[in-house]
């Protein structure tokens, strides 16, 4: 007695009588606490350690359960989706699922995204490819989880939107949801890494709650494993050759018709036809190989040096990876071609391109950001 007793999750000094403030326990749970030797504040009490909730797949029952508890809450949907792999950020039949509450689209790793791109582009640009998939957001932001770079404006606009009510957090694995709710786990409680998992009624899956100021919650959802991601193709230290890590310099070549660029061995951008030389730019993972080469030995090329010249991926992997498919197409005005994962290539009007990704990524055009 009159002696300080601190939470032993955060070492905030425990008290009974400010709900709002930092170390509020309710007197029969400090009572409880002192008598077992372990006080815990509210907050913590809410938050245990922080498990990694294991992903779960598409077709996986519980996850149509949980999609569907979460449109029986009256909630807002906080939808995290990868700027670079948008097509393989895609929940299906999430539109359905959501029932009327509102979803606040997030893309995630700003960073890096080149500087000279305007992130209202990229905003509208994101807004039509989820308005393309039947969702239709309240707004989008745009964010870096890894570096905390717009996280604040994030919480901001999930107040707003929220209205009082709880937040469900919904995204495909290797999109950055852990690393966003690591981040809002720190800023919005000060607490690192402190979490409470739970299940959602009637699945085997988990959730976190991260409880909010006025009571209500944050809950994470498991990941959702979109199997057409280049990430499910490609592990550790591959990947990372691959996904752009940091802000992308963009690279300038200047092709003739018939010639093809090779990235690694996991994708290839030919340029069939069209008037002479031309300039395309190539925005990729900075350290990623592109090596140049005659479209008329393209295949045979590919065929002896994935794995060893061509690489990631390594020779180890190259008979798991799934072969390359080809998309052809002609461009009428300066456009984009993404290669869903790895960046895209901005080329010029009246040409004739084909992308090509392992068989499943999405190779798409889309009109020329910058
Ligand atoms: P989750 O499966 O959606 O929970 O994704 P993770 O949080 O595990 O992140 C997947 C990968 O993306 C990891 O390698 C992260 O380091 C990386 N990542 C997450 N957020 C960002 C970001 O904002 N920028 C960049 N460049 N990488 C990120």
């Amino acid at each position: 007695d009159g002696e300080v007793v601190r939470c032993i999750g955060c070492g905030a000094k425990v008290q009974t009588t400010d709900k709002q403030a930092l170390g509020y326990t309710p007197e029969s749970a400090l009572k409880k606490g002192i008598e077992n030797g372990e006080v815990y504040c509210q907050r913590c009490f809410r938050l245990r350690h922080y498990n990694e909730i294991a992903p779960v797949s598409l077709s996986d029952d519980d996850f149509l359960k949980l999609l569907t508890s979460i449109s029986d809450t009256d909630s807002l949907i906080v939808y995290v989706v990868d700027i670079f792999d948008v097509n393989g950020s895609m929940i299906p039949g999430l539109h359905r699922f959501v029932g009327n509450n509102p979803i606040l689209l997030v893309g995630n790793k700003l960073d890096v995204l080149p500087a000279r791109l305007k992130k209202t582009k990229v905003k509208d640009w994101l807004r039509q490819q989820a308005n393309a998939a039947g969702i239709r957001p309240v707004d989008v932001e745009l964010i870096s989880a890894k570096t905390n770079l717009d996280v604040d404006r994030l919480l901001d606009q999930i107040e707003k939107y929220r209205q009082g009510k709880d937040v469900y957090v919904v995204g495909v694995t290797n999109v950055g949801k852990s690393t966003l709710i690591n981040s809002i786990v720190r800023q919005s409680t000060g607490i690192k890494e402190l979490i409470t998992t739970s299940r959602f009624p009637g699945t085997t899956l988990d959730r976190i709650d991260i409880p909010l100021k006025d009571g209500k919650l944050l809950v994470d959802t498991p990941g959702i494993i979109q199997p057409e991601q280049m990430a499910h193709h490609l592990v550790g230290k591959e990947l990372n050759l691959v996904t752009p890590q940091k802000r992308i310099k963009p690279k300038e070549y200047q092709l003739n018709p018939e010639q093809t660029l090779f990235f690694g061995g996991v994708a290839r951008f030919d340029y069939n036809a069209g008037e002479g030389r031309r300039g395309f730019t190539v925005y990729a993972e900075n350290n990623l190989f592109i090596h140049r080469t005659k479209l008329e030995n393209a295949d045979d090329f590919y065929t002896n040096h994935v794995g060893s010249f061509l690489t990631p991926p390594s020779e180890d992997d190259k008979d798991d990876f799934p072969p390359l498919e080809g998309h052809k197409f002609k461009i009428t005005q300066k456009s984009d071609l993404v290669i869903e994962g790895l960046g895209w290539i901005t080329v010029p009007e009246g040409v004739s391109v084909s992308g090509w990704a392992p068989t499943g990524v999405s190779v798409l055009i889309r009109p020329a950001m910058i």
